[in-house]
């Protein structure tokens, strides 16, 4: 039987550039526990305090936040998460927002819990030097990244020469 989908909200919906999701930290800590101890989530971390950074996709879906516009929401594999690490065991991860095509408005984001986890773990674990295996592929089938509808493109950080 499929299990069911698991998903997690952008807190209070507020249309923002970016979310992070501290409340995912239990479940970051559950899946790394074969190997990472003592991982702690940075609040309000920024990038000249990491000292790795590291961005891919993830998977969620969104509405659109005006309430005029009519468009029915899309889902995106290619939502931008950017990893960042602290010390040995910090680290925080930044998900991007995507803007409407129809009307440019930010959307709302529902974020796919199993790929931000298994994301940031598997990032987590190639910077402990732990070897692990690719995490399985989650991406949706999903239009190509529309960088103009893209936070994360536009504070540079999709693609970016990864550290
Ligand atoms: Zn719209
Ligand atoms: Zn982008």
């Amino acid at each position: 039987m499929a299990k069911k989908k698991r998903t997690t909200r952008a807190s209070t919906w507020e249309t923002r550039a970016s979310f992070v999701f501290p409340s995912l930290h239990d479940k970051i800590v559950e899946a790394a526990s074969d190997s990472l101890l003592s991982l702690w989530f940075k609040q309000n971390g920024n990038d000249n305090d990491s000292n790795r950074r590291y961005s891919t996709y993830v998977n969620g879906t969104f509405s659109c936040a005006s309430r005029t516009c009519r468009t029915a929401g899309w889902s995106s594999g290619k939502v931008t998460i950017l990893i960042r690490r602290f010390g040995e065991n910090g680290y925080d991860a930044e998900v991007f927002n995507q803007r409407c095509r129809t009307c440019n408005c930010l959307g709302k984001l529902t974020l796919d819990e199993q790929s931000y986890v298994d994301r940031v773990v598997y990032r987590l674990k190639r910077w402990a030097g732990i070897a692990t295996d690719r995490p399985p592929y989650t991406q949706k089938a999903s239009p190509p990244h529309r960088s103009a509808l893209c936070e994360g493109c536009r504070r540079g950080v999709c693609g970016q020469v990864n550290s």
